[in-house]
């Protein structure tokens, strides 16, 4: 167990490593945070940031010392220059959970070898035959570069034969997956923890909505069979158990229109659509990811609240003349109400589609809790 006091490490230094600092720092931990670029979200409220390249391994091994144990909260964190680190301080999760998590080829793969239903798929290397994998997987699919794709960025869609030749001329230079496009009725998360003991636990389902491939609403409980919601669960802990987790993942699902789960992503961290645990459960995501890495007993994920609903505020909320930004979102209306709670990341600069900060607001049912949630979203550009 590494007791309170000690210092913790996150790489990444963005908005889910400053709600960890929170958690962390609260639990009497010390918070290191390493991140490329200064002046960032979690490096205000750390105890200490480092600013270097990921690949500067001098600097990741000075900050290793100085820590009893590293998460992190950047997916994209290259893994090579973390063997050099392996000797000096616990990674947790270890290293290769990144590894497969990072890259959908792999990622997808992975899953298959484990049994866990994953979406259809094909992988193409850059250069390779992008018709031939879309014929293997059948139209319509979705091409997606296999390294550094996050928020439906480096995807497209092809709905129909006519849509192939601009998809090869997109993805000519890039590694991809290429997937069954999938109607699903809803997208849903777990995150689930593991501890070094093989203590787990996961949080209950969230369904989400996403606007433009970007998380929009967070809906708790999801609002699906209760049989559903435990075999998505079961599945994220099939998953944990199988790599042998140590730290906090999520898992993403489509539940087909059919009535099957797919997982579509793994990411091996806090995630968006848990952050209402923060305000409606009674271990938030980040303190139990605090407890899964430094061995202390997981915390209870019961809701503290029947419906729970986080909003993400993006840039978009903020008032732009074009591409002019003018003023900043109308927070009189949100702050006003006992059931919602505001989180800022404390970014300077918003931009649109930048995650800026969410909300949640908590109610007695879902129908009202949501219909209060998309009117206080509302009232921000009033
Ligand atoms: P991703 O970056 O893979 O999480 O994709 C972003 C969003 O695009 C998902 O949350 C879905 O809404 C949509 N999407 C991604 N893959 C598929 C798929 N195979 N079929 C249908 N929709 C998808």
């Amino acid at each position: 167990m590494i007791p309170p006091g000690s210092t913790i490490g996150v790489l990444g230094g963005g908005q889910l490593g400053r709600m960890l600092a929170h958690a962390a720092t609260r639990l009497g931990y010390r918070l290191h945070v390493y991140e490329p670029q200064e002046n960032c979200p979690a490096g205000e409220v750390a105890t200490r940031e480092f600013n270097s390249a990921y690949t500067d391994k001098e600097r990741l091994k000075e900050f290793a010392q100085g820590c009893a144990a590293i998460t992190y909260e950047f997916e994209n964190v290259p893994v090579k220059p973390l063997w050099a680190i392996e000797d000096e301080v616990q990674l947790r999760p270890h290293w290769d959970v990144l590894e497969v998590c990072q890259n959908r080829a792999r990622e997808k793969n992975w899953l298959k070898r484990n049994n866990i239903p994953v979406v259809p798929f094909a992988e193409v290397e850059a250069g390779g035959d992008l018709a031939a994998g879309i014929r293997t997987v059948g139209l319509p699919c979705v091409v997606k570069t296999a390294d550094f794709g996050y928020d439906g960025k480096g995807q497209l869609k092809v709905a129909s034969k006519a849509d192939v030749a601009a998809a090869q001329k997109a993805f000519a230079k890039s590694r991809a997956v290429v997937e069954g496009f999938i109607d699903f009725k809803c997208e849903l998360s777990v995150v689930v923890a593991r501890n070094a003991d093989g203590q787990m636990s996961t949080f209950p389902v969230a369904e989400n909505i996403h606007t433009k491939h970007i998380l929009d609403f967070s809906i708790v409980p999801a609002r699906i069979e209760s049989a559903v919601a435990e075999e998505a669960a079961q599945l994220a802990c099939n998953i944990a158990e199988a790599f042998g987790l140590v730290g906090l993942m999520a898992v993403e699902l489509f539940l087909t229109d059919d009535g099957k789960l797919l997982v579509n992503e793994m990411a091996p961290r806090t995630h968006n659509s848990g952050h209402w645990s923060l305000d409606a459960c009674v271990t938030s995501q980040f303190e139990q990811q605090v407890r899964a890495i430094t061995g202390l007993p997981l915390g209870s994920t019961e809701m503290t609240a029947p419906a729970a609903v986080m909003v993400n505020i993006l840039g978009d909320a903020w008032k732009w003349d074009g591409d002019a930004l003018v003023g900043s979102p109308d927070w009189a209306q949100l702050l006003a109400d006992p059931r919602a709670k505001l989180h800022l990341y404390g970014k300077s600069e918003p931009r649109r589609a930048r995650k800026m900060g969410h909300f949640t607001v908590t109610g007695r049912t879902m129908s009202k809790t949501l219909a209060l949630a998309r009117s206080l979203k509302a009232s921000l550009n009033d």
